[in-house]
């Protein structure tokens, strides 16, 4: 498997430090408010690289942190005249609500920050013992950046660059404006934790580095694109530096998500939460919007984008749905399938494979499947080859293969009837239509047919027309749809 690497900026053939053994270390949320797609985005990836590491038989060992104490959760505690840890606690359960909807497994570790202080603590020791960190009057600890010769190579930017856009804040007491904060001294009323330069807590950094310490050698830190710097660049300098020893091989990140081609912020007041796109679209279309491209590129979030998702969900499920029906039919001919179709059946599973393996394109393993479901409605329309046993042999496999799209990808896991009753009922919530008024209009519509009053019949597929509803009429009675 090729994934890239952000440390070699370039794709490198994975081969973890103990053989059959992976170690990967995301980074996670800080729990002070409800997740938004950009989160989703980089738990749906990882998601997917763990599944796959697995299907792949890695005895993996998967960490993804809660940072639950910082800033962001005290000022929100404040506001709202609660514990700060019931903050926490508030936004990692919505985490976990919102993950299971996106059908995201849980890591096997989910630390959180707090839990890691006496951790923390000793690597602030470690690391001032060596020159590399200072305590500060107030009695901050900072890391001091110069000690660390290799810093902004994974960024791939360098001191002189850095030290242009450096500043210090007022009231920091930095030896260098390129240092940064390990452990902060408490101000009065914020929690804080006895340490050997007084009360106070930590900084954001060092605890990635005190949570994943236990499962060294990691073989893969992973995250959104934003982390890397500064996040995972000072991660790597304060781990290196007390470690004396590499913290990852493979440093892995997602690309942004915008909204609307705009650059999501909470400025631009265009923070889209996981909960609101619920609303409005199944969990589902929202988990294949987030794989339909590659997980480096940007994705734009558009109606028009969640729209298209839908659709390409919905022929998956209705080719699912309708080879179920197929194959419930019982006269099958002696035909064997034309050879060129066979060929192309078989083909199609390893191009799948080799698009996971060529770091993680989802893009083009989706693009697979959709050539597999392709073929199975051609079967399905040629009237002479869709009841013939060789028929029955690929639609079976088919239904097959898509319980393995839904372990490694997460996706076409649901029951076929339940996902395409779902999606008409989320459609027709977003159209404001009522769905107990189209229920009767299609229970006169059969009446009409059952009485062969095709005109009757005829208005009332007019009337559902009108309000976005499609009927087609089956063996097994009519079916309804809508855009
Ligand atoms: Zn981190």
């Amino acid at each position: 498997m090729l994934l890239y690497n952000t440390l070699g900026k370039k794709k490198e053939a994975f081969v973890p430090a103990n053989p059959g053994k992976v170690n990967m270390y995301v980074c996670g949320i800080t729990a002070y408010d409800f997740c938004h797609i950009g989160h989703a985005r980089s738990a749906v990836v990882f998601d997917v690289l763990a599944r796959r590491l697995r299907y792949l038989g890695f005895d993996l060992h998967f960490v993804r942190n809660f940072t639950d104490i910082d800033d962001k959760i005290i000022a929100r505690a404040k506001k709202e005249s609660r514990d700060w840890q019931e903050v926490a606690s508030t936004y990692i359960n919505a985490f976990h609500n919102d993950m299971d909807r996106l059908n995201v497994l849980h890591a096997d570790v989910e630390p959180r920050a707090t839990e890691y202080i006496p951790q923390i603590q000793q690597l602030c020791s470690t690391l001032i013992a060596e020159g590399k960190a200072y305590v500060t009057p107030s009695g901050d600890v900072y890391f001091r950046v110069r000690a660390w010769p290799s810093y902004g190579r994974l960024s791939g930017r360098s001191l002189d660059d850095l030290i242009a856009g450096a500043r210090v804040t007022p009231g920091e007491e930095k030896d260098d404006p390129l240092d940064f904060v390990l452990w902060k001294a408490a101000k009065p009323d914020e929690p804080f934790w006895e340490s050997p330069w007084g009360k106070g807590r930590p900084g954001w950094h060092i605890e990635c580095s005190a949570m994943s310490a236990p499962w060294l050698p990691l073989d893969i830190h992973g995250g959104g694109q934003d982390l890397i710097f500064p996040h995972h660049e000072n991660e790597i300098a304060q781990s290196e530096a007390a470690w004396h020893s590499e913290m990852a091989t493979y440093w892995i990140h997602n690309g942004f998500v915008q909204i609307n081609a705009e650059k999501m912020s909470k400025s631009l007041g265009n923070f889209t939460t996981i909960r609101q796109i619920l609303q409005n679209y199944l969990p589902e279309t929202l988990r294949f919007f987030l794989l339909d491209k590659h997980y480096r590129s940007p994705i734009d979030f558009t109606p028009q984008s969640m729209d298209e998702a839908e659709k390409a969900l919905h022929r998956v499920y209705t080719s699912l749905h309708e080879a179920r029906n197929a194959l419930e039919g019982s006269k099958w001919k002696h035909i064997v399938l034309p050879e060129n179709i066979l060929q192309e059946w078989a083909s199609l599973p390893q191009t799948f494979i080799a698009a996971l393996d060529d770091d993680i394109n989802t893009a083009q393993a989706l693009g697979q499947i959709f050539s597999q479901v392709r073929l199975v409605n051609r079967l399905l329309e040629d009237k002479n080859l869709c009841t013939s046993e060789g028929c029955r042999t690929l639609l079976t496999e088919f239904l097959k293969r898509a319980q393995n799209w839904d372990r490694q990808l997460g996706l076409f896991g649901a029951q076929p009837t339940v996902f395409l009753s779902d999606l008409r009922a989320i459609r027709a919530k977003r159209k404001n239509l009522d769905l107990v008024s189209v229920t009767n209009l299609l229970k006169q519509r059969e009446q009409a047919r059952a009485q062969k009053n095709f005109m009757q019949s005829d208005e009332l597929r007019n009337q559902l027309l009108s309000m976005g509803v499609t009927v087609r009429d089956t063996i097994t009675g009519q079916i309804w749809d809508m855009e």
